[in-house]
């Protein structure tokens, strides 16, 4: 079986690279400079993440490779694999190495970002990246049951959810109620200057805070989490997307 770029699911070797080859042809020229740039390296990215794959990555290598994955993001470099090749691969099992938190944001698309392919992550997003008692449970799927060995929280810049906990934005009983989750976040952060989602330095420091403060409480509402963290066999991190600039940066 072949999962790799090349998009047929029949025979290994160089027949196969060249119809890979010559199919990125008709695609135009800048997807043959994109091929020409990665060579095998590529092809083997591009090959869907399986269960001894998953097995053998630990957890500081597993948000490695998302690092690694942005990387290629901020480099022009993204993989641009065959997706349909990768769905047919992983149909019958999942095997992720990690589950992302993020924000709903349209900016902050995970898979796009960390340039990672179907089967690869897992990801819920709602606004502000809050750790609600669904999304804990759904990573407590991911990790316990289906092998993923990291979790980042992925707050970001420019968060329309931040600003609006930070400016107790009235907008309807549902969204208030979300934003209301952020409030103690908001009143935690020790900043001089305005108080209000104009200022942009506040802004950001109550992104990290929230990002960090939803990674703990993972830990902290989830004996299931927590047990496998003391176990070494997983790690939860926060981290912070810079939309001006399309970088993740791991926060300490
Ligand atoms: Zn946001």
């Amino acid at each position: 079986m072949c999962n790799d770029c090349s998009g047929d699911n029949q025979g290994e070797g160089g027949g196969e690279s060249r119809r890979g080859f010559l199919r990125l042809g008709l695609m135009g020229a800048g997807a043959i400079a994109v091929s020409a740039l990665g060579g095998a390296a590529r092809a083997d990215e591009c090959m869907a993440f399986g269960a001894d794959a998953q097995g053998a990555i630990t957890p500081d290598q597993a948000v490695a490779k998302l690092m690694e994955g942005n990387a290629r993001f901020l480099a022009g470099q993204s993989l641009h694999c065959d997706l349909l090749a990768q769905a047919e691969a992983v149909a019958e099992k999942q095997t992720p190495f990690a589950c992302v938190l993020g924000c709903m944001d349209s900016r902050a698309a995970p898979e796009l970002i960390f340039d990672q392919q179907i089967g690869d992550i897992f990801v819920s997003r709602v606004a502000g990246n809050l750790a609600t008692p669904e999304i804990i449970g759904s990573f407590e799927y991911g990790t316990k049951v289906a092998g993923a060995k990291a979790i980042v929280v992925l707050g970001h810049s420019h968060c329309g959810a931040i600003k609006g906990a930070i400016d107790k934005a009235d907008v309807g009983a549902n969204l208030t109620a979300l934003l209301d989750e952020i409030e103690p976040v908001v009143l935690a952060v020790h900043h001089e200057g305005e108080r209000s989602s104009k200022n942009h330095e506040l802004v950001e420091a109550v992104a990290e805070a929230n990002a960090r403060d939803a990674a703990a409480k993972l830990v902290a509402a989830s004996p299931v989490l927590a047990e496998r963290v003391a176990a070494g066999e997983l790690v939860v991190v926060a981290a912070i997307y810079d939309i001006d600039t399309g970088a993740v940066r791991l926060l300490a």
